[in-house]
């Protein structure tokens, strides 16, 4: 990820560049222009402070939990899941992951059946703490803490 885009700075990979020499993938070529995040000094953020804090601050007091369980945090505020069927390679040597065929999406329903909780895309569409609870409330989720889900949502 070592060519920048010459209209948004963003990096990408020189493989992801259309035969017009300009990218499409990062800001369609100049035409989507989104406010870039800046801390209290008007300085330019690559990425929220607390997620970097989290990530980075070991006097932080959630630095070993985020890290610990920073998979979880990212399924729990997923839009959807990849699902295709997987090649299963036994035996010895390196992992090795291998799709056959097509590879989608799953995503809720917007309206869950009664008594099954919403997950996925659906979350976006109710109140960020009802969504918190129904995220902390599921057992892959066990270990996330809520406050800071709730952040990241
Ligand atoms: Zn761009």
């Amino acid at each position: 990820m070592n060519v920048i885009c010459e209209f948004c700075k963003f990096s990408n990979f020189l493989g992801e560049r259309p035969s017009g020499d300009k990218f499409t993938l990062c800001c369609r070529k100049g035409k989507v222009k989104l406010q870039k995040p800046v801390d209290a000094e008007g300085n330019i953020l690559k990425y929220p402070y607390f997620l970097k804090d989290l990530m980075s601050n070991i006097e932080n007091p959630y630095y070993t939990n985020f890290r610990e369980h920073i998979v979880s945090y990212n399924s729990a505020v997923s839009f959807a899941s990849m699902g295709a069927k997987l090649v299963d390679f036994n035996g010895r040597g390196p992992y090795m992951f291998k799709v056959h065929g097509q590879i989608f999406h799953r995503t809720s329903l917007l309206q869950p059946f009664d008594g099954e909780a919403p997950q996925y895309a659906p979350l976006y569409t109710i109140d960020s703490t009802q969504a918190t609870e129904v995220r902390i409330s599921q057992a892959a989720n066990e270990a996330c803490l809520f406050h800071i889900l709730y952040q990241i949502d």
